[in-house]
């Protein structure tokens, strides 16, 4: 196993996920079996319990665990399914290490971070490493993201184990790339400064990192390339431009264009192999037609909904369709604001500010023909929509928002639930399409598999009343409800589970294919008349 370690220095916010991801890619181009570890110094033992617009989106992996966005991107990446060892926390490390006390496993040892967090830190970047990922071979480099910024205190245990990592095995298995930021001054000239003081901080821990990437606004420099070199010690060719892109997937190319590939199989003393291009040809845009999709949100951020975002960018490249996605506040939402959308999206949530807005904007799609993908919070209140201005029964709710109808309702092994982390309906559950519907249309097949999140489901009770008045629910899971359709509306489609999760550049998600084209067809018809 071939360890590539990815430090950031600086601040946060560098896309230092995207850049790891990347390097996987461009390892993976070459025909080598890559998988990716994040570390994540929090004390949280996930980020299940995580604001989102503290921390963006939390991910769901198909094991059920809840975990950080980074992940999304190396599975979109990579094209990989991970699990709950591929993301560390000091919260995981230290939980173990504690419960191994209680059982006396370290015979009366003084435990100490040093060497007992650090021992259990490279024994699950190990483990990690060799869990099967879904992947077509077993890994040959395990890629790993240490999170933060070095310096952090919370990082040093981390650090210190990758430096022990790095000193146990040979030079040739371990590279270590440290991800920085190049800013420009007032004139317009790059500043090396804050690399130099990074690299600084890295050496000081015993770390020397093997290349450096640069991120600016624009390409390196040759000069800015010789002074990083000098004044942090590697060699002039190992000093990487990481420029802004429109696209992420277009990183992978800067990188190679860079040689950072040619630059890690040679320090890693992998074989040289040629790289394909079927990536290449994945990511590649051409755009026939562009659409504006609404996302009904509460939250100011967009990295809350990340993969939403990535999954509408996989079905518009599979339908040559460039989609632009205006943020609408749900708390602030005016109807007038939805006149000029293509389609309406409603995605997940919690808790119940934003929820009338996000409402308003569902009977607006739904009485106006506008497409309407929800998702999640986004199908409940679909359900909740229904219920209050078709059937008429003007107090139905979610019992997440208070008293009221509880069209939608706790799950009963909910019901019993105390601790918040790690306990929703989590992951992957098998989902049975019924046939002659538009979802079992866009899979092309009875039965899927799915991601989940969530406490809440249509109440059963209700069911058949809703059934009577037309809401199809096209897609359960046992006794559960998983998807609804409206027949008659030109696209009126919401799941329980997430597709967003699964979506990959090269497999996009067919609930968001058939929402993206059917946004395309109400632009040409409403561009006709
Ligand atoms: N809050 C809702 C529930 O717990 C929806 C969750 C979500 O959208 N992920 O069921």
């Amino acid at each position: 196993m071939k360890y590539v370690f990815v430090t950031g220095g600086v601040m946060s916010g560098l896309g230092k996920g995207i850049t790891t991801a990347s390097i996987g890619r461009i390892l993976k181009n070459r025909g080598f079996g890559v998988t990716a570890v994040k570390i994540d110094p929090y004390l949280n033992i996930d980020a299940g319990t995580m604001n989102p617009a503290q921390h963006g989106e939390v991910f769901v992996l198909a094991d059920g665990s809840e975990v950080d966005l980074d992940l999304g991107n190396y599975e979109r990446f990579l094209d990989i399914d991970l699990g709950a060892r591929h993301n560390i926390t000091t919260g995981k490390v230290y939980r173990t290490v504690i419960e191994k006390e209680r059982q006396g496993d370290y015979l009366g040892d003084t435990v100490q971070i040093i060497p007992h967090i650090t021992d259990e830190i490279k024994a699950s970047i190990r483990g990690a490493a060799t869990e099967p990922n879904g992947g077509d071979q077993l890994a040959e480099v395990c890629l790993v993201e240490v999170g933060g910024t070095v310096g952090d205190i919370e990082s040093m245990p981390f650090l210190e184990a990758v430096r022990q990592m790095r000193g146990e095995l040979p030079h040739e298995d371990t590279v270590l790339i440290h991800v920085t930021l190049v800013p420009e001054d007032t004139m317009g000239d790059m500043k090396t400064k804050p690399t130099q003081h990074s690299v600084k901080a890295l050496r000081e821990v015993g770390l020397y990192p093997d290349m450096i990437v640069g991120r600016s606004g624009r390409p390196l420099s040759p000069n800015t390339k010789r002074k990083i070199a000098a004044f942090c010690d590697v060699p002039q060719g190992a000093v990487i431009s990481n420029t802004t892109v429109p696209d992420i997937y277009q990183v992978p190319a800067e990188l190679e264009k860079e040689g950072l590939a040619d630059a890690v199989v040679e320090h890693l003393q992998l074989p040289r192999r040629e790289a394909g291009t079927e990536w290449y040809s994945t990511v590649a845009r051409e755009f026939t037609s562009r659409i504006t999709v609404g996302i009904v949100s509460k939250y100011g951020i967009e990295d809350v909904y990340l993969s939403i975002k990535e999954a509408l960018k996989h079905a518009g490249r599979a339908t040559s369709t460039e989609v632009t996605i205006t943020w609408l506040d749900a708390e602030r939402l005016e109807i007038g604001q939805l006149a000029d959308i293509d389609g309406l999206l409603v995605p997940g949530g919690f808790g119940r500010r934003g929820m009338e807005g996000k409402i308003a904007a569902i009977r607006y799609g739904r009485e106006n023909g506008v497409p309407f993908l929800g998702l999640c919070l986004g199908f409940q209140l679909a359900v909740v929509e229904f219920s209050r201005h078709v059937l008429g029964w003007t107090d139905a709710c979610s019992e997440e928002m208070g008293n009221g109808r509880h069209v939608i309702a706790i799950l009963p092994e909910q019901e019993e639930v105390e601790d918040l982390g790690g306990t929703m309906r989590l992951g992957d559950y098998p989902v049975i399409l019924r046939s002659g519907t538009r979802v079992r249309d866009l899979y092309g097949t009875d039965q899927i598999v799915e991601r989940h999140r969530h406490r809440y489901e249509v109440n059963p009770a209700e069911i058949p009343a809703l059934e009577e008045a037309g809401v199809v629910f096209s897609g359960t899971c046992g006794d559960r409800m998983e998807v609804m359709e409206l027949p008659g509306h030109p696209f009126f489609l919401a799941t329980q589970f997430h597709p967003e999760f699964r979506s990959r550049p090269a497999r996009p998600s067919p609930p968001f294919i058939g929402f993206v084209r059917a946004c395309r067809e109400r632009k040409q018809a409403t561009q006709v008349i």
